[in-house]
């Protein structure tokens, strides 16, 4: 099993395909365009993904999540899908759901456990505004397209304060009659993308809007929940928050992260990574790494506080979350 020095047993991997998007989400993709685009043979490529994820499987992980970048966007997308269907493990990705309906069969035959498809505005001119891509028709049928073929669908909205938080309602009530789990996402900080205090809209400001309109029940908390999950009598769907920065979820942490590069981070706002693919190339044992960077894992948020968040941050190497893998 794999501990941290705190106790905490890490058995989920969330796994970066690419560090390329075909959307330019304004929270996501950093002003400078060039960061965190590498040349392709320094990224893992399936055969080592697979690789690589043997040796996690062997540490406990029973639970990988892809995502990217867009992970659909990799030319082998399906292959490594495939792959790593055949390891025992819960199998999830997320999507900004562009090109599903080209993988709903991979995903039916992988049995992908859920699909977390990304989707900040239901009005088609604010979600081009802030995506800068004209997909929300095509996204809005590839939802449908997963609750037809049953799948556990989650739709993240990234609330900012002033820009989408109006539609708080109207995304739930969409649940009323879909069978689907919004995760409203609190807006955090990374390299490039002008967040401040002012545009996070948060966990209780969430509540408050949705408690106006609906009686809003609690659905119990498991132990490494990120999202504080919610009901509402009648509703076919729930709803739910991810308040990293208002009530951060650290303690029950069991996540690990790798980049396409390959590098090992232990937390979302981790400072430094392990080169794990390099390793791997010139044939060295990789578990010491692994295990050695996770006893090094901060208790809360990668070690930073308050006064480190934001623009001002330009000395560690905290890439952006396209870069890491969100
Ligand atoms: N391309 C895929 C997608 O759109 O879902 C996967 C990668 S994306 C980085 C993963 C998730 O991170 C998305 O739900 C996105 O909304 C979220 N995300 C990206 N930047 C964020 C930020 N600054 N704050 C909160 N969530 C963010």
């Amino acid at each position: 099993m794999l501990k941290d020095s705190f106790g905490r047993i890490h058995d989920y991997l969330r796994i970066s395909l690419t560090d390329k998007c075909n959307l330019r989400c304004v929270y996501c993709h950093p002003t400078n365009s060039l960061q965190g685009h590498h040349d392709y043979a320094k990224n893992m490529s399936a055969k080592e993904i697979e690789k690589i994820v043997s040796i996690f499987v062997k540490e406990g992980v029973n639970k990988i999540r892809l995502t990217g970048g867009e992970p659909l966007i990799r030319k082998d997308a399906k292959e490594i899908i495939t792959r790593l269907s055949n390891f025992p493990v819960s199998l999830h990705i997320t999507t900004n759901g562009v090109f599903i309906h080209e993988f709903i069969d991979t995903f039916k035959q992988a049995k992908l456990k859920s699909v977390n498809v990304s989707l900040d505005s239901l009005k088609k001119e604010r979600n081009f505004t802030l995506s800068k891509r004209d997909e929300f028709e095509r996204v809005k049928c590839n939802i449908d397209l997963l609750l037809e073929n049953n799948f556990h669908v989650k739709v993240n909205v990234v609330v900012m304060n002033g820009i989408n938080s109006d539609e708080v309602n109207d995304f739930i009530e969409w649940t009323k009659d879909s069978h689907l789990h919004i995760r409203f996402i609190e807006f955090m900080p990374f390299p490039g993308n002008k967040w401040d205090h002012e545009k996070v809209f948060t966990h209780q400001q969430i509540f408050n809007v949705v408690s106006e309109k609906y009686k809003v029940e609690k659905i119990l908390d498991e132990k490494h929940d990120t999202a504080k999950k919610y009901f509402i009598p009648n509703h076919k769907g729930t709803f739910a928050v991810i308040s990293t920065m208002s009530e951060p979820f650290c303690s029950g942490c069991n996540r690990i992260r790798i980049t396409t590069d390959g590098k090992m981070r232990n937390c979302l706002f981790s400072k430094t990574e392990t080169d794990l693919l390099s390793a791997l190339r010139v044939g060295n044992d990789i578990t010491p790494l692994i295990r050695e960077n996770l006893y090094g894992k901060h208790y809360m948020l990668g070690g930073n506080n308050d006064e480190q968040w934001g623009e001002k941050e330009t000395t560690s190497n905290r890439r952006s979350m396209l870069g890491i893998g969100g």
